[in-house]
């Protein structure tokens, strides 16, 4: 029973291969060239749902448990942006240092050097056994002078509550055990193992 990733984001690939490090996981362009997702949902649940389903239909597996991941940071001080556009804020092309870029500058503009903010991860699981929706959150605050080179996309800009330093500056394993991902991740793991339960128990299956 495959679990495929509906992502081919690199940074994202990567943390949840780790955070789900006993499962059989494989990003979807492992088994399939990829293709262009259009993400035109309003909120994150809405586009995760959107990428976990057209990949789990793209398989034509029906076996595969397909997960899809949404996430963003939303800023105080820009009521809420970038939010949903995180992914394409500095441009439809715009790379991770364009995207940090431009938030630094949109909070600068305010006149102010940071502001309250919050992670948002959106993960679908997509199945036979139809979809469901989990999230995770991670508050803290963004600076407008980043520091650290590890994590990615506005990492080097957030400082988690209760830290001093940057995700940049605090790496993966202290992320680990912090970020929105992991959060949702934990309750994604929870979806999956009760498909693989009602997979490994005909009786169930068969009232489905
Ligand atoms: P998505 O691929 O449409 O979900 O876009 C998510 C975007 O939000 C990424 O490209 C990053 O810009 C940002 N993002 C989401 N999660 C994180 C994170 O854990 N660290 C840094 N940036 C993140």
């Amino acid at each position: 029973m495959r679990v495929v990733l509906a992502t081919s984001n690199k940074g994202k690939v990567r943390e949840i291969i780790e955070l789900l490090h006993d499962r059989e996981v494989f990003p979807y362009t492992d088994l399939m060239e990829g293709f262009e997702i259009i993400e035109d949902g309003n909120t994150f649940k809405d586009n995760a749902l959107i990428k976990a389903r057209m990949v789990y239909t793209a398989l034509g597996d029906s076996d595969a448990i397909v997960i899809a991941d949404d996430s963003g940071i939303s800023v105080d001080a820009l009521d809420g942006a970038p939010g949903i556009y995180s992914a394409r804020y500095g441009g439809e092309n715009a790379s991770d240092k364009d995207n940090l870029n431009k938030l630094i500058d949109a909070i600068k503009a305010k006149g102010i050097d940071g502001s309250q903010a919050h992670y948002t991860a959106a993960i679908a699981v997509v199945s036979r056994e139809g979809e469901r929706c989990v999230h995770g959150w991670m508050h803290g605050r963004v600076i407008t002078s980043p520091r650290g080179e590890n994590g990615f996309g506005y990492d080097p800009m957030f400082i988690p509550d209760g830290y001093e330093a940057t995700l940049g500056e605090l790496g993966d394993e202290v992320k680990k055990g912090l970020s929105h991902r992991s959060k949702a991740l934990e309750l994604a793991k929870i979806l999956i193992d009760q498909i693989k339960f009602l997979r490994s128990h005909a009786g169930i299956d068969a009232i489905k």
